[in-house]
């Protein structure tokens, strides 16, 4: 069998983006991922499905799997021929136990790469607005660890060139010893007054930076309840935070949002809300299911050439549409002919993405909308396809046929209840961590409530509900619970500027 390889790969301080794109590529190809505590384990998504994954994370204090062990189970793996990904938080090489990984793998005559990665110091330093060097107070810098071998003591870093001979200090895992390494400066001639800076889960919505002195922050650390991880910036340059901090100003820093749609549709949601600095929690409280029976669908895309429009109104829709003309055999020239109207901006794009171009989107994204739409073409005597949602309000098929048209409606997905979730949004809600809950449909919201049943006014008590527009907005109400927040125009595009907004003001 052929030997497999080690990819020792630095997974960066936290924030996913950081990760390096040779990082990604190895992780893209992996057969087995060992990964650390501090790696983000949203990266173990990139890996191909059916990885296998191993968690060797270690807790302060508390070795989970030995270093031996992990030693062993990486020859293990690679001598059955796998390509090994070792994740490690931050880079592998510093205060990684890296260089004793890849001794190992050297002495078992085990191929491996190092893929560097972005250690935590600098990250936190980039942060937190920190340069680490500058050229107007210090051009030397040094990464120490503040946690030393239980065989060797703190004394044995020389403190008295630290504190003299080098600018800008990161102290890692130095929390336990911040008052020690802090007092040591100290004495050996740092003056007291020189700033300090502790980041606290660096490059992550839930980052916590506090600033002090060397007299000051090791009491100031323990009042504001700063744990590890963290790292420990000492030096003049700390004092630049206060102009070029940007991270922890963005708009929606420090909230956390409960997002309800089905994953894949909260992605890029998500992902907006991150870059204006939230922490997003996805547990959908809808999930897309086949329609019970597929036969109406196909039936219908077997006489294609009879309709006149195709009426698609969500993303959904679209996909079941084109999976079911592949079922069948067919493809978008069965289309051709066919007016094909796309309510909403991301419908046209699914379409468009199957390479055809709706030839109508209604401004307005509701049923009365595409009915106005339509209407104004007049309807009469001519035939709709309308695969849509098994729940859907009847105004739009009642109305183009009192109209004269004729429209064939068959179910092209459901919206169902996961049987996950519940438990999770429960003690989510109970400990008071989600600012808001976002809904972006009224069953989002119809399927919390019959989650959370009598408890749902005590468990949202402190929390904002945000909706995406009114047909969302009168369901919440209609149970008896406040909306706090709805833009203008139903898209998540609008929700994300309309909760920027909200953010902004003063008292929200
Ligand atoms: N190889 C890692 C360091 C591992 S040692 C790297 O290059 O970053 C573990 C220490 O790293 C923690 O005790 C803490 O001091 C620091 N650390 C790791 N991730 C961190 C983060 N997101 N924020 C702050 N400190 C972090």
């Amino acid at each position: 069998m052929s030997k497999g390889k080690v990819y020792l790969i630095g997974a960066g301080p936290g924030d996913p983006g950081l990760l390096t794109l040779k990082g990604r590529e190895c992780l893209e190809r992996a057969d087995v991922v060992i990964y650390d505590y501090l790696a983000n384990p949203v990266l173990l998504a990139l890996a191909p499905q059916g990885t296998e994954q191993i968690y060797v994370g270690k807790t302060r204090g508390k070795h989970s799997i030995p270093q031996d062990e992990i030693n062993q189970l990486l020859v293990d793996r690679a001598g059955q021929g796998k390509q090994v990904t070792r994740l490690k938080g931050g880079d592998p090489y510093i205060f990684g136990r890296g260089g004793e990984e890849a001794a190992f793998l050297r002495r078992h005559g085990i191929p491996f790469e190092v893929i560097p990665g972005v250690t935590a110091g600098f990250a936190a330093a980039a942060y937190a607005g920190i340069p680490l060097t500058h050229r107007d107070v210090t051009t030397s810098l040094a990464m120490l660890t503040g946690h030393e071998r239980p065989d060797r003591s703190l004394s044995s870093l020389d403190w008295d060139k630290l504190a003299n001979g080098i600018g800008t200090l990161i102290f890692y895992m130095g929390m336990t010893n911040l008052k020690l390494i802090c007092s040591e400066l100290i004495r050996h001639g740092r003056p007291a007054e020189t700033p300090v800076a502790v980041v606290q889960w660096a490059t992550l919505p839930r980052q916590r930076t506090l600033v002090g002195t060397l007299e000051t922050i090791s009491e100031a650390v323990v009042k504001n309840g700063i744990e590890p991880p963290a790292v420990i910036i000492i030096g003049e340059v700390v004092r630049y935070r206060e102009e070029l901090r940007w991270y922890d100003n963005l708009p929606l820093f420090g909230r956390c949002f409960l997002l309800t749609r089905p994953r894949e549709q909260a992605d890029s949601f998500a992902r907006q809300l991150q870059q204006q600095g939230a922490e997003t929690i996805c547990i959908p409280t809808i999930e897309i299911a086949p329609p019970e029976d597929w036969q109406p669908l196909d039936n219908a895309l077997q006489q294609l050439d009879t309709f006149d429009s195709l009426i698609l109104t969500s993303a959904n829709g679209v996909d079941s549409l084109f999976t079911r003309l592949s079922v069948q055999q067919l493809d978008v020239r069965s289309l051709a002919g066919i007016q094909i109207v796309a309510v909403g901006s991301k419908t046209a794009q699914a379409i468009e993405q199957h390479g055809v171009r709706p030839d109508l989107i209604p401004q307005d994204f509701r049923a009365e909308g595409i009915l106005e739409a339509l209407l104004a073409q007049g309807v009469d005597g001519k035939r709709f396809l309308y695969p849509r949602a098994e729940v859907v309000r009847p105004l739009l098929m009642e109305s183009i046929s009192a109209a004269g048209g004729t429209v064939i409606a068959p179910v092209a997905y459901r919206t169902i209840r996961p049987a996950k979730g519940e438990e999770m949004i429960r003690h989510l809600l109970g400990s008071k961590e989600i600012d808001a809950i976002c809904f972006s449909s009224s069953s989002t919201f119809d399927n919390l409530q019959a989650m959370l049943g009598d408890d749902l006014h005590s468990l949202l008590a402190d929390t904002k509900l945000f909706s995406i527009g009114p047909l969302t907005s009168a369901t919440i109400r209609k149970h008896g619970c406040d909306v706090a927040l709805e833009p203008e125009t139903s898209t998540l595009d609008d929700l994300v500027t309309a909760m920027v907004g909200y953010y902004l003001k003063p008292n929200n």
